[in-house]
Order: C-alpha cells, then structure tokens, then sequence
C-alpha cells in the first residue's frame, strides 16, 4: 500500500439540506481568538464510553493490571505523588494518566475511589507560587504530566481546583525564566505542556496563557526544524550514525521523545498560523514511514530510532504516545490519514505488546518476533529482556505509563464539529452522549467488530427529533464503501469524510460497510505483510510458555508474570500466492471475539474469575488460511528471526496451508513475508 500524504480534508455534501448558513453557538469549548480553529472539538472525559468487546477490553484493565498496580508496585504504594517518601518523578503522573481516563470512561466507582486517594493530595498541594506536587520534585517534567492528569480529571468531575492548580502552575511558568535544557526530558518534551496551555486557554481566554506557550515553544529544543531537515534517516542508520546516548543529541533519536513530538508542531500551528509548522507534521510522518516505519503502524526505537528491519523494537511508551498524539493532531488539523495510522496503532501494535489478559507487556516489540527470551538482540540501546512478556522488563516507564493506551483512544472515538454535529473519527464498538443542534442531547451507539468485520450500524437515541449532521471517515484503505440510511444508499470514495445532514429522530439508524480486501504492503528486503481492513496479518506459531528470570524482584500478585515464550513449529515460511489477486489464494474464517479479545489458542493467560492462569483454547477472531512454503537457511540472528530472504525467493519446496491471526493476537509472530516464486 502507498501512503499519500495530503494535508487536506475533502469534505463531501453528500445531502443538501437547502438552508441558510447560519452560525452555531459553539456548544463545546472551541479555540478563541487568535488561535487558530481546530478542525473538530474534543468531547469531555466521560462522552464516548466503550460498548462490545472494547468495554471488554477495558474491563480487563480494570479488573487487572491497572484496577491492581498501586497496590502492590513500590513505586505507587509510596509514592511522593500520594503524600509518602517514595517515587516522586514521574511514575505517579504516568498511572493517573490512564487511570483517570479509564475510571470515567467505565463510570467504575472502585476505580474513582482510587483516583480520590491520590487527587485529594494532588489538589491540595498547590504553592503560593504556582508550583505543585510532591515537595522534593523540583523538574517540570513530571508537573508536565500531572498536568495533563489535572486537565481528565477537570473535565470528568468539573472540581474547581483541579483548574486551579493548573492556572496556578502556568502563572509559576509564565512569572518564572525558561528552563528548558536540551540535555534533560523537561527540556525535549517541554512542548506537552501546549496541550493543556490550549486546553486552559479556551477556558480563561487570558492573552498571557499564549504567552507562557511561546515562551516555551521559542525557548525549548526545534522540533520544526528537526523534522525538515531529519538528520536521523536510513543513512543515520546503515552508517551507525545514530547517537545511542542521553546527551541532548541522543535524546532526539530517543524513540518516546519522537513520538510526543511530532504533535508539537501541529500544537504550535494554531497559535502561529503558520503553516510551516502544519506541513512540519506531515512532512515529520513521511520521514517516519520513509525510514523507520514497522508493520502495525509502528516506527522502530528500541530504544533511539533504530530502521526498518523486523527485527527491531519499539518501546511500548513510543506506541501510546504516539497513539495520544495523532489524538491531539486528528483534533486539530482532520487530516484521515491521521486517524488511519492511530487504528493502525491501536488495533496492531498496542495489543501486540501485552498479554490479551493485559497483565503483561514488552518494553519493545517486533514484527518478526519469534522468540521471546532474555537475550542479547540488536536493539540500539536496550536491555536483554526488553522482549519479555513481563511486568517491568528493562526499566518501568511503560509499567506507568501504559495504562493511557485503550482508555484515551476511546475518550477520542467520537468529537463534535463546529456545525454542532457529531464526527466518529475512529471506528469501533461504542458510544457517545453528546450536545448536538442547538443544545439537545442525543446517543448514538456504535454497533460492531470492528476491527475484525467492517459492517457498523449507529444508532440514535433523541427525546424529540433534532436536525445536526453526523460524519463518517473512510480510511484511505477502503475503496468503494457503502452507507446506508433514510432509505437512501451512497457509495464513498476512500480518504473522504462523508457529511450526513438530516433531521434525525429516536430510533434511526446509519449503516456503513467499510470492505475488508485483502491488501498487501511492500516491506523490508522486498518482503510483504497482509493486512485486511486496519488489521495486519502475522503467522500463527505454536507457543511454549515458560518463567523468564528478570532482574527485578518479583511480586506473587494476582497475574503478574514474567513470560518467556519460546516457538515449538516452524516459523521460516515465504508465501506463496498471487500478488496480483490476493484476495484469491486466501481464506477467512470468523470466529466469535472473546472475553480476552485479542487472545489465541495456546496464550496463557490469568484468568481473574478463576484466580489462577490458564492456557486458552480458543482462535482469534478472525484466521486467514494461505499457501506458505518453508526456506531452508531462513533461521535466527542474534536471537531474532533473520532479516527476511531478498525476495522473490526461487523455491520448488512443498507448498503447505498456513495460518495467520491478527499482529495483537499473535505474540510470536513473522508479520514481513518473503515471497515465493516457483
Ligand atoms: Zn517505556
């Protein structure tokens, strides 16, 4: 598949309401003046809640890993965040920034209750200067977190001091001289704090908020112009000219701060107006794909950039900001192209990393991974166990901050539009309660399996019937989409954003049929990976689980684990079939989503109702069957799977049916295919 990039949004009219334009009262926070208008506005925290096996998949956070965390990990126990001697950087931030997300999005009041212990200390730790938090923390980064936090909890529960701290702390910002090192995270990442400086902005409308931006933004390392002139491409890579060190050089090719950068020019666009810094973001993502790109949406640092072999890691901190990012930039500038690639994320690299029971996680992944142990790999900068299924494996950054991940994807499913209408940006089963029109509230659920199926029936809900107009993404994927509703039927081209006008009534329904064709992408050595719909396709491997000697202490706590996973079938096949028609060479079969969405026959799993782990026996919801042809030679390199072959591969070798399971539900996995030619 070829990405076009075309920072342009074609919107289409699909039905001419024959009205005269008026101007909407805006019935959400929208950018005031000077800024820049966003192209659709963020729902509060609680708008959009998860339905189908997106609530199941929430419901296992809840009831696992992060409904668990702090009661047993040292660094939550006794944090400096929740008024103990303990941890006081950034791993308390880090939790509540998906705790909160989750606590509100599933309405669980076991998990509010969590959120209360710490927010209680949080809100009353305010500075006469503006400062906050735990009273040895003096490094901005982590306020820059707690920000954020502050802002969810803002928006779930409207306390008053929540907005507060935050306007107290930006005070401290503005009245206080830029300190933004290059050589320190504060100084790297300093550009978070424009998130909630926006968020705070259209809220108080006080000119010295923007003023507090752009001193950050002028006085902090240039995003802008590292993605213009991208020292660290393939070149960088193949000449070992990566800077592996945590000096100020390094912590540009450091992956995480690549991810949370890229939404730093696009945040700065709306108050500069300038579209340079728009084009920057663009411009940013192609060097990504032209140079690091990886299978599930992904781009390699394990842990600085680290080129497009599938053998290469990306921290699994890179893949939830990344993911927040490409919320915040969807938001702003409505580019498709950003929403494709965040269902990329969400769908691919984020569950491939976990365990489906969620308790574990890699710090990097691959998309040729088929063996997971603890080993010396090519990773730039990482660790020997960095592959692990485990609870911290090589440093605990993404044990904090994974818990962000599914909760905030789902609070940005859906944003309502400066014509008071509702947008779904990413698909999948929910559903949001929302202002629409001049005021009404309105549901509508989304019905589906999406990511397995692309069938999507919405469904509104309204007390009395209510004219505002819903919009729908077509991926750039999917050609020829069909929706369905009032009777009428529309075909849509893809990368379009489809307007539906109409008065809508209780009980009226939208039907959208988004194709899932086969589809190939052309990937390392001439290798190719499968995908179907916003899913990638990888080889179902037999598994052998076994425990993975770690360097940390471990915790007998409910299904904290640490998983080596080691291959017990062959794994070194090229595919055999007609690149022309895929479609034709390949058979789906459907199955069920389960409780654990995206688990597989074989995974082994903690299963919280019987409080012991067991091993799975069902298939993933969806398994593609295809001709695969083993290549004699094809083995492992430094404990990963080789490159793949340069392909076409010659082969006369039996041509045997093999399967494939979605990239999350596989946790060994070949997703990059050398192809076979006879
Ligand atoms: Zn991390």
């Amino acid at each position: 598949m070829k990405y076009t990039v075309i920072p342009s949004i074609i919107i289409t009219l699909l039905v001419l309401t024959g009205c005269k334009k008026t101007v909407e009262r805006p019935l959400y926070p929208v950018n005031p003046k000077p800024l820049v208008q966003e192209a659709y506005i963020k729902l509060p925290l609680g708008s959009v809640r998860p339905g189908g096996w997106l609530e199941d998949q929430l419901e296992i956070q809840a009831s696992g890993l992060t409904g668990h965390l702090d009661e047993f990990w040292e660094d939550l126990v006794h944090s400096g965040w929740k008024g103990k001697g303990g941890e006081s950087w950034e791993r308390g931030p880090y939790y509540l920034d998906g705790l909160i997300p989750l606590a509100y999005t599933l309405n669980n009041n076991r998990l509010k209750l969590k959120v209360d212990e710490w927010m209680d200390i949080i809100l009353n730790s305010s500075r006469p200067d503006g400062w906050f938090g735990p009273e040895t923390t003096t490094d901005r980064w982590p306020l820059a977190v707690a920000s954020k936090v502050l802002m969810e909890y803002y928006e779930a529960t409207g306390n008053q001091k929540a907005l507060d701290v935050i306007t107290g702390y930006f005070r401290y910002l503005h009245d206080n001289e830029p300190d933004w090192p290059d050589k320190e995270w504060r100084g790297v990442r300093a550009m978070e704090h424009a998130v909630v400086g926006y968020w705070l902005y259209k809220r108080l409308k006080e000119p010295w908020i923007l003023e507090t931006i752009e001193s950050i933004q002028k006085n902090s390392f240039d995003w802008t112009e590292y993605y213009c002139t991208f020292p660290w491409d393939s070149t960088a890579v193949t000449e070992g000219l990566i800077p592996h060190n945590w000096q100020a050089e390094g912590l540009t090719a450091h992956v995480v701060n690549n991810a949370m950068a890229i939404k730093y020019p696009g945040l700065w666009y709306q108050q500069s107006n300038d579209d340079r810094y728009r084009e920057a973001v663009f411009t940013g993502l192609e060097n990504y794909i032209k140079h690091h790109d990886q299978a599930a949406g992904r781009f390699s640092g394990d842990e600085h950039l680290s080129g497009k072999s599938p053998a290469q890691g990306t921290e699994m901190c890179a893949v939830v900001e990344y993911m927040y990012s490409l919320e915040k930039l969807f938001s702003i500038l409505g580019d498709i192209l950003l929403a494709d690639r965040l269902e990329y994320l969400a769908y691919n690299a984020l569950p491939g990393t976990m365990t489906a029971d969620g308790w574990t996680h890699q710090y990097d992944q691959q998309s040729n991974q088929v063996l997971v142990s603890v080993a010396e790999r090519n990773w730039s900068t990482n660790r020997d166990e960095s592959n692990i299924y485990g609870l911290m494996p090589n440093y605990p950054c993404c044990l904090a901050n994974m818990h962000q991940g599914w909760p905030k994807f789902v609070e940005h499913m859906w944003m309502a539009t400066h014509d008071n209408g509702l947008m779904a940006g990413v698909y999948g089963p929910s559903s949001v309660k929302a202002l629409v029109g001049k005021g009404t509230v309105v549901k509508i659920t989304e019905e589906t399996d999406y990511p397995f199926e692309g069938n999507i029936m919405f469904k509104i809900e309204t007390v009395k019937k209510v004219k505002f107009p819903v919009y729908l993404r077509i991926p750039f994927w999917s050609e020829e989409s069909t929706i369905e509703y009032k009777g009428e039927k529309i075909i849509a081209k893809a990368g379009e954003i489809v307007k539906l006008s109409g008065k809508w009534e209780n009980g009226d329904s939208i039907s959208l049929n988004l194709p899932f064709n086969i589809r190939t992408e052309r990937r390392y050595n001439n290798s190719i990976s499968i995908l179907r719909g916003p899913l990638y396709y990888s080889l179902r491997i037999g598994k052998e689980y076994s425990n993975a000697e770690m360097s940390y202490k471990k915790y007998d706590y409910l299904g904290a684990m640490d998983w080596q996973i080691t291959a017990s079938t062959d794994w070194n096949y090229g595919l055999l079939f007609d690149e022309e028609n895929p479609g034709e060479s390949i058979i789906v079969e459907k199955h069920p989503v389960t409780e654990y969405p995206f688990a597989d026959k074989g995974d082994v799993l903690w299963s919280g109702e019987n409080e012991q782990h067991i091993t799975w026996d069902k298939d993933a919801p969806v398994v593609i069957r295809v001709q695969g042809v083993k290549i004699p030679g094809w083995g492992l390199e430094n404990n990963s799977a080789a490159n793949p072959p340069p392909g076409p591969v010659i082969s006369d070798g039996e041509a045997e049916e093999i399967e494939l399971v979605p990239y999350g539900c596989a946790k060994l996995r070949i997703t990059e295919f050398p192809v076979i030619k006879r």
